[in-house]
C-alpha cells in the first residue's frame, strides 16, 4: 500500500526494532512506548484497522491471536499484558494498517478509555 507507514516497515524501507515476522505477520518495537514493553503486531497484508475485518481476511487476525503468547511469553511478559487496538477517529488510530499493541512489564492502568 502506498504512503502507508506499516507497510514501509514491513518492506524494511523505514527501520523498525523487529521482534518477530513469520510469512503473515510482523511485531515491532513501538517508537513511544506507552509501558516498559510495547510491541505492535501487524499483518503482512494491509488492512485498514480492525473495523475493515472480514470473513476475506479474519485468518490472518486468528493468527496473530496465536503468535501473541507466543512473543508475550519470549518478551518475559509473565505476569499479564494487554491487547489493544485502536479503530478509526474516536478510536485514536494513527496509523491506517490494522495494528495490535501488547503492553506490558508493569501492572497497568485500570482505566482503558
Ligand atoms: P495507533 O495510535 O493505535 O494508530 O498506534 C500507532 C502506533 O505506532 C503508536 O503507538 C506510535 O508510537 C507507533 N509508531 C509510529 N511510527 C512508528 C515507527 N516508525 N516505528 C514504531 N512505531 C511507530
Ligand atoms: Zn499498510
Amino acid at each position: 500500500m502506498e504512503n502507508c507507514l506499516f507497510c514501509k516497515i514491513i518492506v524494511g524501507d523505514i527501520p523498525s526494532a523487529k521482534v518477530y515476522e513469520d510469512d503473515l505477520c510482523f511485531a515491532f518495537k513501538d517508537i513511544n512506548p506507552q509501558a516498559p514493553v510495547h510491541v505492535l503486531v501487524i499483518p503482512k497484508a494491509h488492512i485498514e484497522s480492525a473495523a475493515a475485518v472480514d470473513g476475506s481476511n479474519s485468518s490472518v487476525v486468528a493468527h496473530i491471536f496465536e503468535v501473541i503468547p507466543k512473543i508475550a511469553r519470549e518478551l518475559g511478559l509473565d505476569g499479564g499484558f494487554r491487547v489493544v487496538s485502536n479503530v478509526g477517529d474516536d478510536g485514536c488510530q494513527s496509523v491506517h494498517h490494522l495494528h495490535f499493541h501488547i503492553l506490558g512489564g508493569a501492572k497497568l492502568s485500570e482505566t482503558l478509555g
